[in-house]
């Protein structure tokens, strides 16, 4: 499958500090679309439907991975997140790069089908910073904080499956690194096709002449 833009998938311990530097992408660069997911999770206070997150029943969730509507779904924590196709499958004909804030299974199954995909994985410096954003965030209760630690100690040992790793340390420099990884990606040979195709082909033509 060729697309124009790039299938960004970002990752990362729960408090690393991905939604911040997604954020930053967003509002700080022209070409980034972000994709909306579904979840079956509670609304935090102030997130509201269709902006976080498309809120909706297990009813509702199951309905939509039956009639084919998400790229990828995961279970996290006691409850289901997918990312709906349409939105994504446009933005990137339209030659946005769209980004994809997701945890590891789900980065897992866009790379099978997705295979141009770009993952990328969020780290804080050390364990003990995350624990304390974590805690610090404030939003969960400890024992959610200790579910997300557990799971966080499970995703470090596939962090090697994504192409590349953020430290999130500064974040202004952290939004600014991972920007200049995605235009760099952008110049890898095989996600420029196109332009290779089409200088190989009239080289070989002047090269006759
Ligand atoms: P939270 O409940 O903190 O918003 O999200 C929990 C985890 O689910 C985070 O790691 C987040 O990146 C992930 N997540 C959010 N949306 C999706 C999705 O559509 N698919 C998958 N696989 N994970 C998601």
């Amino acid at each position: 499958m060729e697309h124009e833009g790039i299938l960004v998938v970002i990752s990362g311990f729960a408090g690393a500090g991905k939604g911040t530097i997604v954020k930053g992408l967003i509002e700080g660069y022209d070409n980034y679309a972000l994709s909306v997911s579904m979840t079956t999770r509670q609304p935090r206070p102030g997130e509201k439907n269709g902006e976080a997150y498309f809120f909706v029943s297990r009813e509702e969730f199951e309905k939509t991975i039956e009639e084919g509507g998400l790229i990828e779904h995961a279970r996290y924590v006691d409850n289901y997140y997918g990312t709906p196709k349409a939105y994504v499958e446009e933005k990137l004909k339209a030659g946005r790069d769209v980004i994809l804030e997701i945890e590891l299974q789900g980065a897992l199954q866009v790379r099978k089908l997705y295979p141009e995909a770009l993952l990328l994985f969020v780290t804080p410096p050390s364990a003990e910073i995350l624990k304390k954003r974590l805690t610090d965030r404030g939003t969960e209760t400890p024992e959610v904080i200790k579910k997300r630690m557990n799971r966080a100690a499970e995703e470090a040992e596939m962090m090697d499956k994504y192409d590349y790793i953020i430290v999130n340390d500064k974040i202004e420099e952290s939004i600014a690194h991972t920007h200049a990884v995605i235009q760099a990606a952008h110049s890898v040979p095989f996600r420029m096709k196109k332009l290779t195709e089409s200088l190989q082909k009239d080289l070989l033509e002047m090269s006759k002449q």
